[in-house]
């Protein structure tokens, strides 16, 4: 990598489609929030805690995550762990964020939906102040039922304002997108933004019923789909981005190496394909760790960069005219770089 690269990769603004409020919390913030709400949890210190997140796969990594929550009580809480966050994602130079947050993991201990909404919410506007565009996407849980997806909607609707789409996340194997048909109906009847989990460790099937089953806009992860040329063909024709997490997937072992990574191969096929942290405190990186390891990782140059960019904007659900000045100032860092 040249000198140069790295420096660009940090600077340049770029948009984070693909990232689980819940899965920012750092160690730190949950051992504070612990100790402010009287929470015990089954760890000593945060040293330990840290030494807890030695995953082998999406379950050992689903199973910290859920304890990690469980400190989160008040909409205090949920609007400081937005807020940790979205520091983060303003230094790494993020002027767009579309945070995806799991209201059931938060519903089934009793908080409330509005308690969750709107801490997160509060956080969201106050990102401004930071020049960090930041909006919410509602994400239902694919292990628990439809039904359960139904319930979490209706008690949602109130503060629909409040989101900006729906989408599907958790244990993605043995839960196919069509146990979801139904709801994802709904939700596009109400004219949400819709895209969901596939082929992160599932099939290209389940990526193929996302778009045509659930009518998907956007695919979070997909990484599968290379196996699958019809799929890959489909992905480019209609322009549906993938929301792509290299240093996730080196975690929970999807890739054996970063650099065995088919983020090359999906630029190179034409698709829109972005970068993202995904649960950038479990997985060892916000946004800028994933540019640098993966370019440094796969040899990836400047012209990805550029692409992986311009398509992190237009695979975003923001207005056009937000659209073009992202665009803009993305033109304008690479300038400056020259
Ligand atoms: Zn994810």
């Amino acid at each position: 990598m040249s000198t140069s690269l790295p420096a660009l990769l940090a600077a340049m603004p770029k948009a984070e489609l693909h990232i689980h409020i819940e899965g920012s919390l750092e160690p730190e913030l949950i051992f504070q929030l612990a100790q402010r709400n009287g929470v015990a949890i089954p760890y000593a210190s945060v040293e330990e805690l840290r030494k807890a997140y030695a995953f082998t796969n999406l379950q050992s990594f689903l199973d910290i995550y859920y304890a990690g929550a469980s400190v989160l009580l008040k909409e205090q809480d949920f609007y400081d762990m937005a807020w940790a966050y979205l520091r983060k994602a303003a230094a790494d130079n993020v002027i767009r964020t579309e945070i995806f947050f799991d209201p059931q993991t938060h519903t089934a201990r009793g908080v409330s939906m509005e308690t969750v909404v709107n801490g997160l919410h509060r956080a969201c506007v106050d990102a401004k102040t930071m020049g960090v565009d930041a909006e919410l996407i509602l994400c239902f849980l694919r292990h628990l039922s439809e039904e359960d997806a139904f319930l979490t909607l209706e008690q949602a609707l109130p503060l629909r304002d409040k989101f900006i789409g729906v989408g599907l996340d958790s244990s993605e194997l043995g839960h196919p997108p069509e146990k979801f048909a139904r709801v994802f109906a709904k939700c596009r009847a109400l004219g949400l933004h819709l895209v969901a989990h596939a082929g992160e460790e599932g099939p290209p099937a389940y990526v193929w019923a996302a778009l045509d089953v659930l009518k998907v806009e956007r695919i979070d992860h997909g990484v599968q789909s290379v196996k699958d040329p019809a799929l890959m063909q489909r992905l480019a024709q209609d322009r549906i981005p993938l929301t792509v997490c290299p240093l996730s997937n080196l975690k929970l072992c999807v890739f054996p190496k970063l650099a065995d990574h088919n983020i090359r191969q999906l630029l190179d096929a034409g698709l829109v394909a972005t970068v993202n942290s995904d649960d950038p405190a479990y997985f060892g990186g916000y946004m800028n760790d994933n540019f640098l390891q993966t370019f440094a990782a796969t040899g990836l140059a400047k012209e990805h960069a550029y692409r992986l960019a311009a398509n992190s904007f237009e695979g975003s659900f923001a207005e056009a005219g937000a659209k073009r000045r992202y665009l803009e100032r993305l033109d304008q860092a690479f300038a400056a770089q020259g």
